[in-house]
């Protein structure tokens, strides 16, 4: 049985290698690649892609899995090993079931789409994607079908980002969430006068803005080591292995907060990768548990750290030394006013912490009517915009600050959205029960002293790398399932103090 256990790992390593081989790739087609090398990496990403898959759902790991199942089901349930052979199970259950002409497909129709979607947002026109989103939802309706489900034809697409996951419990979770936010946004937009925003926009050296973020982050936990940051169009983190991971960031001369936040939020999905036990390197459970439970970590040192009165007890005086004209005038609490600021807008990615949930809901509630047929997607736009303006109060003045803002869809992902919303939730409630098992933990922080809170997550999430579910792992680490009671509560106490309510 041991030498079938080290079969199993030897082929999961190999896999993997490949999987890091597209992610550096990838990694480097989004920062440094010259434009003309695009379709040559295309090609060599669908080659990686295409091998690791075929590696992946071979007979032989299936016997492998089949012969082990039986003898892990006497292991401990938390054992690297049990663990293994059960997530790579349910994974080898979900690849086989997709024959291989529909990954290549997919992988044809979403590299058009993609093109497509990009010079549709350039010239503001839906019309110009609506073929190929048709295509797109075909697709993962077929997805669907090859997975198969019970209730929602939503489920199995969800899985792919979060896995064990339902609709109806994305749903509920919603429907606890819409009643809470709807009357606050309200009652804040008419107060928005009260908060001032304007001295973030003054203009700060984009050099200085880099330093000043790799200060905190490096004062985080952030281990420059066993990773680096460089610049990109749009922010993300990747890494190729737990002792090589790479935040990107994005500088705005006329936003101070753009690198500052940015960083911040990456650093919290690279503490994540930094932080996985290195005995689980090379297998499959050396990942996040979700997009989800991702998100929750880098939520959780932009919004919950970083934008907290404590933080700023920290990182203000030294931000006001780094940017003296900038800062010049503008107290601690201005500041926290200021980076706190809620104003319902159009863009999903712009969004603060009170309305960015409401742009989640409209895309899970749009994606759903159009798997399940309840929708033209000749009407997509207008129904985007009825949307924002019943939660936002807004509506977009074209299609490229609406329903084409987001890469997602040309992407071929449907089932995506929900996870940042549920990292949002997430975020709150992993934090509130840190700072129940560190009761000075703010204290720490207005200090500039991170490494017990770094040391909780490291030993209650990170380290586990992919073993549990995002629903088991919630449950080990608070005790309770995932709430939104967590978040209302802290959104309500947040901001209506801030806003006089
Ligand atoms: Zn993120």
């Amino acid at each position: 049985m041991e030498d079938k256990l080290q079969a199993l790992k030897t082929r999961l390593a190999e896999i993997q290698d490949l999987r890091k081989a597209a992610a550096l790739l990838n990694w480097d087609q989004q920062t440094y690649m010259p434009p003309g090398g695009a379709a040559a990496r295309a090609e060599q990403l669908a080659t990686l892609a295409k091998t690791a898959h075929t590696w992946f759902v071979a007979d032989e790991i299936g016997v492998l899995l089949e012969d082990l199942k039986g003898q892990a089901a006497g292991w401990d349930f938390d054992s690297d090993e049990a663990s293994l052979v059960r997530v790579v199970a349910r994974d080898y259950q979900k690849a086989r079931k997709i024959p291989p002409e529909l990954v290549a497909e997919f992988a044809r129709v979403t590299t058009l789409a993609f093109e497509a979607w990009a010079k549709a947002r350039k010239e503001s026109d839906f019309a110009q994607f609506q073929p190929h989103l048709q295509k797109i939802v075909e697709l993962n309706i077929r997805f669907a079908e090859a997975w198969g489900y019970q209730e929602r034809m939503y489920d199995p697409l969800l899985d792919e980002f979060e896995p064990d996951m339902k609709t109806a419990q994305v749903a509920a979770i919603f429907d606890d969430l819409k009643p809470a936010l709807l009357p606050l946004v309200k009652a804040i937009s008419e107060r928005a006068d009260r908060v001032d925003a304007s001295v973030l926009c003054r203009p700060a050296d984009v050099d200085k803005q880099w330093a000043f973020g790799v200060e905190v982050i490096k004062q985080i936990g952030f281990d420059f080591n066993r990773g680096r940051q460089d610049r990109s169009l749009h922010p993300f983190t990747t890494s190729f292995s737990i002792s090589d991971v790479r935040l990107t960031t994005r500088l705005d001369p006329n936003y101070l907060p753009s690198a500052l936040y940015g960083s911040l939020h990456e650093c919290g999905h690279g503490l994540y990768e930094q932080g996985i036990d290195p005995r689980l390197e090379r297998t499959a459970l050396d990942d996040g548990a979700s997009l989800g439970v991702h998100e929750s970590q880098s939520r959780l040192w932009e919004n919950l750290v970083g934008r907290g009165r404590p933080f700023l007890k920290y990182a203000f005086p030294r931000l006001r030394a780094a940017f003296p004209q900038q800062l010049d005038g503008v107290d601690e609490e201005a500041f926290y006013r200021a980076i706190n600021r809620v104003e319902p807008s159009l863009i999903r990615v712009e969004a603060d912490e009170v309305t960015y949930n409401l742009h989640i809901m409209l895309r899970f509630e749009l994606e759903n009517e159009m798997l399940e047929g309840k929708i033209k997607l000749a009407d997509l736009p207008e129904a985007w915009n009825a949307r924002m303006r019943g939660y936002l109060g807004i509506a977009p003045p074209n299609d490229a600050a609406g329903v084409l803002q987001d890469v997602h869809w040309s992407n071929g992902m449907f089932g995506y959205f929900p996870t940042y919303s549920l990292g949002n939730l997430l975020s709150v409630q992993f934090f509130d029960k840190a700072r129940q098992d560190i009761p000075d933990v703010l204290d720490q922080i207005a200090a500039g002293r991170f490494e017990d809170l770094l040391g909780w997550l490291r030993q209650n999430i990170h380290r586990h790398g992919r073993k549990y579910t995002p629903a088991q792992l919630v449950r080990r680490v608070t005790g309770q399932e995932l709430t939104a009671a967590h978040y209302v509560a802290y959104i309500r106490a947040k901001f209506s103090e801030i806003y006089g309510l």
